[in-house]
């Protein structure tokens, strides 16, 4: 991301927060990146349709995968579109863990690996303060 007027725009569009773990950039304790919902390798394009502000963890773990396995199903289902679909239609809170409520929002969680242990810990312990989930 060479385009800083094009990241900042990222940035606040997402209000300064993981786009799909939610994780706001105030408790984070490295910078929230810039990602391409679409990887470069597969003709993703660096535009504001295309990208979405995501922790390093999320952004490491989603790498250039477009699509993971439904584990409820165990059949193919595309990953969460920041752009394209509502968080809340895919995902819910059941305190610090993230449930999948769509073939969508369960391949999400488990390629992006949103559940590990040490993150729901990390969750847990913004709730405990009171600052997580974020407001609508
Ligand atoms: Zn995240």
């Amino acid at each position: 991301m060479h385009d800083e007027a094009l990241a900042d725009f990222v940035r606040e569009r997402a209000h300064q927060r993981c786009e799909y773990c939610q994780t706001p950039q105030a408790f984070c304790p490295d910078r929230l990146q810039i990602d391409h919902i679409i990887a470069e390798q597969h003709g993703g394009k660096t535009q504001a349709a295309n990208l979405a502000l995501a922790c390093v963890a999320d952004n490491n773990h989603k790498g250039p995968n477009l699509a993971g396995i439904d584990p409820k199903s165990g059949r193919r289902a595309w990953l969460y579109h920041p752009r394209r679909q509502k968080w809340a239609r895919h995902f819910r809170w059941q305190g610090p863990i993230l449930v999948g409520r769509t073939p969508v929002g369960r391949a999400t969680i488990a390629v992006l690996a949103i559940n590990l242990p040490h993150r729901v810990a990390f969750r847990a312990a913004l709730m405990a303060e009171g600052v997580f989930p974020p407001e609508a």
